[in-house]
């Protein structure tokens, strides 16, 4: 059985692109850290709420062992670990609790420029390189197509040139690596980002708590990360339209007001408004508008 702990244990990236957006939504989730010396170690101060600064690859493993509770870590990485842990027999020891909205990319499949796709199939008895071997595998086996994967810790773009892979299957994000390198990618076979990853099993201590907390907090924040309160007076017979003109908003909420004059209204908007949007609404009758950042929120 695992050890009890009544602090919880998270894990982010030490350095590198999801290290700076980790910490930011640990920040804006009311954490904060007294750093250590040799800051592999950050002890929670506002709650018992410690980081651990690791290599992102490092995360899942972390977690299966029990060495810390959450991870903050790309869908890519988390995916091609339980894939392989599948692999060899283990039992799966940690899933994806939340989708984090930031490090967005793909998995992709990329040929060379000179090659005239027509599908998977053009894949058969071909080598492709990759440092995602399990997930390019299961994609393989759902394609039924027999090629060799070729795996490579790092600079998996240039294999094509060098004659170690007729193909290659990477992370892209804006593609420029890849034209760099004469491919063109061709198919996805993963859509990923940042993660909050944690243990497939449920906490017996202290620690469930905590996580719940940490959990309500993290949904708090990413629901309100593009939320504006806009608020603005109207005449009741122009408040249809406004609703109208804000799909992506909460319904519009009528202020008390006194007298017959014009209402007071509110909503949370949840999608960006911008001056384009601001002058619309006022074409169609809003006065007033205000949009104010919201900060937290229960609701
Ligand atoms: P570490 O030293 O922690 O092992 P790393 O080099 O493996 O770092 P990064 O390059 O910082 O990791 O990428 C971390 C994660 O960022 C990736 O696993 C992926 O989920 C995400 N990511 C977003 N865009 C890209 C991209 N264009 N290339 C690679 N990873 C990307
Ligand atoms: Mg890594």
């Amino acid at each position: 059985a695992p050890a009890t702990r009544d602090r919880l244990r998270i894990a982010i990236q030490k350095s590198g692109r999801l290290a700076e957006p980790a910490r930011a939504l640990l920040t804006a989730c009311g954490l904060s850290w007294r750093e250590s010396r040799d800051k592999l170690f950050c002890y929670g101060e506002s709650l018992p709420i410690d980081l651990l600064l690791v290599r992102d690859d490092d995360i899942p493993g972390l977690i299966a062992d029990g060495v810390c509770d959450f991870g903050v870590v790309g869908r890519n990485e988390l995916d091609e670990q339980a894939g392989e842990r599948a692999r060899i027999g283990l039992p799966q020891a940690f899933r994806e609790f939340r989708a984090l909205g930031f490090g967005q990319c793909r998995l992709m499949l990329a040929v060379p420029d000179s090659w005239d796709w027509q599908g998977p199939q053009q894949l058969q008895g071909q080598r492709i390189a990759t440092s995602y071997p399990a997930i390019l595998a299961q994609w393989l086996q759902d394609q039924a197509i027999d090629a060799s994967v070729v795996e490579l810790s790092g600079s998996v773009e240039i294999a094509p040139r060098l004659g170690t892979a007729d193909a290659i299957c990477d992370l892209v994000s804006s593609g420029a690596t890849l034209a760099a390198n004469q491919l063109k990618p061709v198919e996805t076979l993963l859509d990923s980002e940042a993660v909050l990853a944690g243990p497939s099993r449920e906490f017996e201590d202290e620690r469930a708590g905590l996580a719940a907390m940490l959990l309500r907090r993290i949904d708090g924040v990413l629901k309100l990360k593009d939320s504006k309160l806009l608020m603005f007076r109207a005449h009741r017979d122009m408040v249809a339209e406004l609703s109208r003109l804000l799909p992506d908003a909460d319904p519009l909420v009528q202020l008390p007001a006194s007298g017959d004059g014009p209402l007071s209204l509110q909503t949370m908007c949840h999608g960006a408004i911008t001056w384009q949007r601001l002058e619309e609404l006022e074409r169609a009758g809003a006065q007033g508008l205000m949009v104010l950042k919201v900060e937290r929120s229960l609701a």
